[in-house]
């Protein structure tokens, strides 16, 4: 029998109500010693999806008034007995209501470990519960909603539609394979490949979104860079909403890289506000210049920030000559000055190009739009299936290499035994993506991310 576990279900801060969550056999039994109904009725008796007001209890004496909510098994998130306890958001009183349901017999939960349970006991597949995680940690409308997406089974319906090509397939091969005397219909050469061809195109489709995915899903590593004084700051601290950077007139203020994830539309960028690139004798403000390049040629898109009221000197010739071949978009600021740059140079080394004035806090539109186009994912369509992670995206692309390899071998005419252990490789893999099949060590690695209390 499997441990009664509990864990705080909400944040770790000050809020309205805070939700203490208890999963396990015996769930209620330990909920009835640390909470009583004002009308008296023991939780025991109460079906599921009822809740009762009442009053948290600690050594004989109430210290706040709670609600119990009643889940049996299986309709609960877990597929166990549950009960959830709101009482007041503060974090004594929360952790107070914990400490008593732990001292009636429940044991702490460990990171993940309510949906490592619904898992378990087959309430949602791996893909799925990866859907939890990612929904937790979305930070804008398309990543919320492709996660969701995952959570509701976009990715898992699909992959089980090519699970049961695959596996009919298999079956059979396998049969003719077996009982060559028999009866059996012969898989036509034609509707083999056809079965494995349509197969390796939707895994192919899947492939093609994976980076646009991940863009919308998990944001963009991005470098703001530009001269000192540009207005890369200004530029930062409007898309941020606050002050991160220090602002001054003083050229080279930012010295070192300030990291921000902040939030441009539908997007999110990882922000590095980095030192001016320039030439410097300064030996601090050279290491800054240092990581400034390095941070360009790891970066997955670059905000080149230029001052439009003054001319193009050195630091900007610099700085165009380092953007050549990169992810980037030339974001010319202060308009709201008298313009002074020549555009010329920048219209001919830039293919995106924005007009802002941070200060004022204009162009952020613009500047979404051309980020998008830059990065291929104004069409981006959130309601299309996703692979969520790079170990989502692994399984699938070894599923199709197989899949490929088992198409060329029919073209090659090789015997069907030897097709069929490479449509079961995919097959595997496959499993494994939506958990049938994944070890114990994927699994444990999977739920180890995230965070106690989901
Ligand atoms: P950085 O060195 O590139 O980070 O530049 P800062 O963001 O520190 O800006 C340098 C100076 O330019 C500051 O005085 C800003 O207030 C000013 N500045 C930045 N953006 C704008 C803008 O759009 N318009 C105007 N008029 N001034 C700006």
């Amino acid at each position: 029998m499997a441990k009664t576990i509990a864990a705080v279900a909400t944040g770790n801060s000050v809020s309205g109500i805070g939700i203490i969550r208890i999963s396990g056999d015996n769930a209620i039994e330990i909920a009835d010693k640390v909470f009583k109904a004002v009308d008296g009725t023991p939780l025991s008796s109460l079906k599921g999806y009822t809740a009762k007001f009442g009053n948290v209890y600690c050594d004989g004496e109430s210290f706040d008034n709670a609600v119990a909510l009643v889940f049996r098994n299986p309709k609960s998130y877990t597929g166990e007995d549950v009960v959830e306890l709101s009482v007041h958001g503060g974090i004594f009183i929360v952790e107070k209501t914990l400490e008593a349901v732990f001292s009636a017999g429940a044991v702490p939960a460990q990171a993940g470990e309510f949906t490592k349970r619904a898992f378990l006991n087959g309430k949602m597949d791996l893909a799925q519960a990866e859907g939890v995680a990612a929904l937790i940690s979305a930070q804008g409308q398309e990543a919320a909603k492709a996660s969701f997406n995952l959570l509701q089974g976009s990715l898992s319906n699909k992959i089980s539609q090519v699970l049961d090509e695959l596996i009919n397939c298999s079956a059979s091969m396998a049969a003719w394979v077996d009982y060559p005397d028999e009866e059996i219909p012969d898989l036509e050469e034609n509707t083999l490949k056809e079965i494995l061809e349509n197969s390796a195109a939707s895994l192919s489709e899947l492939l093609k979104n994976y980076e646009n995915g991940a863009v919308m899903t998990q944001g963009v590593d991005t470098a703001i860079v530009g001269r000192p004084n540009a207005g890369k700051s200004t530029l930062m601290n409007m898309l941020s909403g606050a002050q991160k950077s220090i602002v001054t007139h003083i050229e080279g203020t930012t010295r070192d890289i300030v990291e921000n994830s902040v939030r441009l539309g539908n997007l999110v960028l990882h922000l590095s506000d980095t030192a001016g690139i320039r030439e410097s004798d300064d030996i601090v403000e050279s290491i800054g210049i240092k990581k400034a390049i390095d941070k360009m040629n790891s970066a997955s898109l670059i905000l080149a920030v230029f001052d439009s009221s003054d001319t193009l000197n050195d630091d900007d010739r610099m700085l165009i000559e380092s953007c050549k071949g990169k992810p980037c978009v030339a974001v010319v600021n202060k308009t709201d000055l008298q313009r002074k740059i020549d555009l010329s140079q920048i219209k001919t080394y830039f293919d995106k190009i924005v007009y802002i004035s941070a200060k004022n806090n204009e162009g952020t539109q613009e500047l979404e739009q051309a980020v998008k186009e830059l990065l291929g994912v104004e069409n981006f369509d959130s309601s299309q299936p996703i692979l969520a992670n790079q170990r989502q995206k692994l399984c699938v692309s070894n599923a199709y290499n197989y899949i490929c390899q088992a198409i060329d071998g029919v073209q090659m005419g090789i015997t069907y035994d030897a097709i069929n252990v490479m449509i079961d490789s995919a097959v595997d893999e496959l499993l494994s993506l939506t958990g049938k099949k994944a070890t114990e060590e994927v699994v444990n690695n999977i739920f180890s991310r995230f965070c106690v209390g989901k």
